[in-house]
């Protein structure tokens, strides 16, 4: 059972739908199960789409919209869907997530939704390439002229945090790099999720201890449990 759509009324306020959507074209991180919630029948995918989006009032002009996977993932005629909504809610923002791979395919999204102001989200999850290769299975390296780049593409980037093999000093890092570049970040503390990627109890006490004031921060949304979204399957 799970919850596929909330409002998120404390900071940023929106309502966040989390649809199905065709498989992860990466696939490949360490940490990711969310990936569960894809699927490859399209019919199937879209009648679930379309009973969550039902329920969108446009009541904040903002909609975000989550897929496990990326905005592209999304089959077309739920992209349709979304736009109609858009059209008849009023709605005037609008998040998505990426993975880095398509980061150079943004504007067919703000092509598509032309008029609506569009928000990227893309899991970074540290700055650290040597870390994000190797510990999260994320392949990508992110230099200067890259993070410029995303800097000027993305509105934010989410941070995976306290887990085995990270260091209080990278997270320190990854957060001044990630409010230095992004007008917003999303971090996520680490839950075990059965994967092999896992959790470190005693950063996550230093961490809370430490950053807790990051919860008043319009800029940061702190995910201490991976429901706090309000939106899962499980
Ligand atoms: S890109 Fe995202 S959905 Fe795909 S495997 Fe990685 S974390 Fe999971």
């Amino acid at each position: 059972m799970g919850i596929r759509y909330n409002k998120i009324e404390n900071k940023n306020k929106r309502e966040i739908v989390l649809l199905k959507s065709f498989p992860c074209k990466y696939g490949k991180c360490k940490f990711c199960n969310y990936i569960e919630d894809n699927s490859t029948d399209e019919v199937e995918i879209n009648r679930v789409n379309f009973e969550t989006l039902e329920e969108v009032t446009g009541e904040f002009g903002a909609l975000e919209v989550i897929n496990s996977g990326s905005v592209f993932e999304l089959t077309e005629k739920t992209l349709e869907k979304i736009r109609e909504i858009v059209h008849e809610k009023n709605i005037k923002l609008l998040y998505f997530e990426i993975y880095y791979g398509y980061k150079n395919r943004l504007n067919e999204i703000r092509e598509f939704f032309k008029g609506t102001e569009i928000r990227f989200r893309m899991g970074m999850e540290t700055f650290d390439n040597e870390f994000r290769i190797n510990s999260y299975g994320k392949n990508f390296k992110v230099g200067v002229a890259e993070l410029e780049e995303l800097s000027k593409k993305l509105y934010s980037v989410c941070l995976l945090i306290c887990v085995k093999g990270q260091t209080k000093e990278m997270i320190e890092k990854d957060i001044e790099l990630g409010l230095k570049n992004f007008e917003s970040v999303t971090i996520n503390i680490f839950i075990n999720n059965g994967t092999e990627v896992e959790r470190d109890e005693e950063l996550v006490r230093w961490f809370v201890d430490k950053y807790a004031y990051l919860q008043d921060d319009a800029r940061v949304e702190l995910l201490i449990d991976n429901k706090d979204l309000g939106v899962f399957e499980q």
